[in-house]
């Protein structure tokens, strides 16, 4: 991306962050160390979506810092990247208590910062983390189970986006076969990006057909 596009998107991103710092759309605002927005490279081409901030992430105000974030964090070096290549955020903004699931109402009040993000960032790819981002993002109610590894190309944010289903890397942290299972699909992450960042294929172009050869007219001798 040209660096002054770059340099705009970080400023906006930067100042919605801002907007966002004293958010009280609903009621996990009461119980919060600080909202937690989101981290990395605001001109990131790959996103990663979690679910919900954990005890260590309202602590330190990033996501992904606690134990699922340090297996995302080996997952990436896995295919060569750091988390300031990427850019990692999560449905809800806040901690809910206890570390339970998302309630219906905290996602629909928390989603516009979500959207907005993705609006900012601009990603080409979008890899949701287990069930409540991949719900959310695919706009379906089809589960995690089914869907993670198949990529589908859908319009985010304005821009179009390949959405990857994974599964969420703490459910990974204790299920052998399922963290297998996640680096097996994290391993097809940078063929998804080679293939979302390339250039448009060049238009063909129609060769016109080569302009019919009249006959020679055949001078009839007359004699
Ligand atoms: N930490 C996060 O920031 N999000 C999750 O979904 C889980 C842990």
């Amino acid at each position: 991306m040209e660096a002054a596009v770059a340099a705009t998107e970080a400023l906006s991103l930067a100042a919605y962050r801002d907007a966002v710092a004293g958010c009280t759309k609903c009621a996990l605002a009461k119980g919060r160390t600080q909202v937690v927005f989101g981290s990395g490279s605001p001109s990131a081409d790959l996103m990663f979506v979690g679910e919900a901030p954990g005890f260590h992430e309202d602590k330190q105000g990033v996501p992904f810092v606690g134990a699922a974030g340090q297996l995302l964090g080996k997952l990436l070096a896995g295919i060569g990247l750091t988390r300031d290549q990427v850019y990692v955020a999560n449905v809800l903004k806040c901690r809910p208590p206890g570390n339970r699931d998302p309630q219906p109402d905290e996602i629909e009040s928390c989603e516009p910062h979500l959207w907005r993000q993705i609006e900012l960032i601009q990603p080409k790819v979008i890899a949701t983390l287990g069930n409540f981002a991949t719900k959310l993002l695919s706009g379906k109610p089809l589960g995690i189970t089914r869907v993670h590894g198949s990529e589908q190309e859908v319009v985010l944010g304005g821009n179009r986006v390949v959405l990857y289903p994974l599964f969420h890397p703490a459910a990974a942290l204790y299920t052998p076969r399922m963290l297998e299972v996640l680096e097996a699909d994290f391993g097809r992450l940078p063929s998804l990006l080679g293939a979302a960042t390339a250039p448009p294929p060049a238009p063909v172009v129609e060769l016109a057909p080569p302009p019919a050869v009249e006959p020679e007219p055949v001078q009839l001798g007359l004699f």
